[in-house]
């Protein structure tokens, strides 16, 4: 495909309609460096789609004169650099294209509130407002299917997503961990106006954030006095430091696993940001649902693609059924259970198969727990509350790390509370017995007719639903993704693509 430089706005319109393919969008100000040159390489080996690369220094977003005036412009590169990396097109328009004096029909946006009010928001008035209008603008003449941007401006990124969501634009974001220098300071076109001296000072800042985000790790708390302390020593003139929500950017909470830590400094003439996410663990995916919604078939290619442990917390209770049943205990004489299930260990071995194995005991109860027999009383044994309890308390120890999927019925409401992502998976009681009768695991499959099998998953609803403890109910803040009609590929890429958009890059490596 030839590559095309687009100036005008018509002709992107021309370009749209020829080009037959759907769009990977890259909006950048010029300048670009190795952070651009990643979000450009990503867009290219993400998909088959065509990638459109846009040059415009937008004055709206600019508070300061003197900055846009200074901001470097070196076009002939940028354009060698694009299209050496991935670029099939690159747009380069004029103000007065973007902002025809004239016309009326140019919508300036607000940037939300909430998300505007804080950080970066509050010594440059009106810059998320002009970055709004520039992407919505650019947005509804490119119409992308993709966006890419950097996590680097995160507050920026928050309120793009925002926009996206509130004006119901139909493209998704994709974005990637903030690209660093070799001393580790962020990438930024600005850096090319640090003196020595500056960018001594500004690798001091870099370098204590990222000696908080360590220091996290291990004691799970951070002092910003401290912090602050230490760059103020250094004669680092700090316009803001703080700790907060990474999505709300409100006050952090103790419940909060993943955590922003975010400062702006000024050097000289230059203002520079950079922020870390601080980690009490790994991110974990909560995945509830009824029998038979594809869960198990789900969340083991999701572990699989995104590399986290898998947590089937439904072979867990099968498993400690199946060993109540063999071993013959009364387990309706509760008082008994707690000292019984002192002695028993249940653990997941990975076998040749790239499956899991249960183990109860060290007995492999793999296949043996997807019995018909087992199927009928596993939501009996699932109520008790001192099962409950002891298993919570082992999936709990499995997750301390993070770092984990798991699905079962109560793990985003009870299990799992915090979990980052919670998804519902569910699909109509037909989808789901067609699916239970053809799985080659199961009993089921071979010796019960449709209707049966029907009748059998209504009951299990219905005591899953309606136990005391921990029913199977959606958590107020999961997303209910309903399966009938998709396949298993496009169910796994819609929760990868929400756990892509929810959780930072950087907390994913
Ligand atoms: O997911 P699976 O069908 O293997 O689960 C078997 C049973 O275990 C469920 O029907 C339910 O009664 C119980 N269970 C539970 N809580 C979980 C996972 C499973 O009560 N987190």
């Amino acid at each position: 495909m030839k590559k095309v430089i687009i100036r005008k706005t018509e002709e992107i319109e021309n370009w749209r309609r020829n080009i037959n393919r759907e769009i990977n969008f890259i909006p950048t100000m010029g300048n670009l460096h190795n952070g651009h040159i990643k979000l450009i390489s990503t867009a290219k080996n993400d998909n088959s789609n065509i990638n459109l690369v846009s040059i415009f220094v937008n004055p709206l977003q600019f508070d300061n004169k003197l900055d846009l005036e200074n901001y470097p412009k070196t076009i002939d590169n940028d354009v060698k650099i694009s299209f050496a990396n991935g670029a099939d097109a690159i747009f380069i328009p004029s103000t007065e294209d973007i902002y025809p004096p004239n016309n009326k029909n140019i919508k300036f946006l607000k940037a939300s509130i909430e998300l505007s009010s804080t950080l970066c928001g509050l010594n440059r008035i009106g810059h998320f407002d002009g970055v709004c209008t520039v992407v919505y603008r650019l947005l509804n003449l490119i119409k992308p299917k993709n966006l890419y941007l950097g996590e680097k401006d995160w507050q920026q990124l928050l309120i793009l997503k925002n926009l996206i969501l509130t004006k119901k634009l139909n493209v998704a974001v994709k974005s990637i961990p903030t690209e660093r220098d070799f001393d580790g300071i962020p990438l930024s076109s600005r850096n090319i106006h640090l003196s020595r001296k500056e960018r001594k000072l500004i690798r001091f800042f870099s370098n204590e954030l990222l000696e908080a985000k360590t220091i996290f790790q291990q004691e799970k708390k951070i002092s910003l006095k401290a912090i602050i302390k230490k760059l103020s020593a250094e004669k680092i003139s700090i316009e803001y430091l703080e700790h907060l929500n990474p999505y709300t950017l409100q006050k952090v909470r103790v419940e909060d696993n993943i955590s922003l830590l975010a400062g702006a400094i000024r050097c000289g003439e230059t203002r520079l940001i950079d922020h870390v996410f601080l980690m009490k663990r790994r991110p974990i995916i909560a995945i509830d649902g009824p029998a038979g919604s594809g869960k198990s078939t789900v969340t083991k290619l999701i572990a699989k693609k995104l590399k986290l442990l898998y947590l089937d917390t439904g072979a867990m209770y099968r498993a400690l059924s199946w060993l109540l049943i063999k071993e013959n205990i009364d387990y309706k004489k509760c008082g008994n259970l707690q000292n019984i299930f002192k002695n028993i260990s249940i653990v997941f071995k990975s076998n040749n198969n790239s499956h899991h194995d249960v183990f109860i005991n060290n007995y492999c109860v793999t296949e043996e727990i997807r019995s018909q027999e087992i199927n009928s009383i596993v939501s009996k044994i699932s109520s008790i509350k001192e099962v409950r309890k002891f298993l919570v308390e082992e999936q709990r120890k499995i997750g301390e790390s993070g770092g984990l999927v798991a699905e079962g019925r109560d793990i985003g409401t009870t299990v799992f509370p915090y979990a980052e992502l919670k998804i519902f998976l569910t699909a109509s009681i037909d989808e789901r017995a067609k699916r239970r009768k053809s799985d080659k695991q199961s009993k089921d499959s071979q010796e019960i007719d449709l209707d049966t099998l029907k009748e059998h998953i209504k009951k299990r609803d219905f005591d899953d639903s309606n136990r005391e403890i921990s029913p199977l109910i959606k958590a107020n803040d999961a997303i209910e993704v309903i399966t009938d009609g998709y396949s298993i590929n496009e169910v796994v890429d819609k929760i990868i693509d929400l756990y892509n958009n929810k959780i930072p890059k950087e907390t994913q490596i």
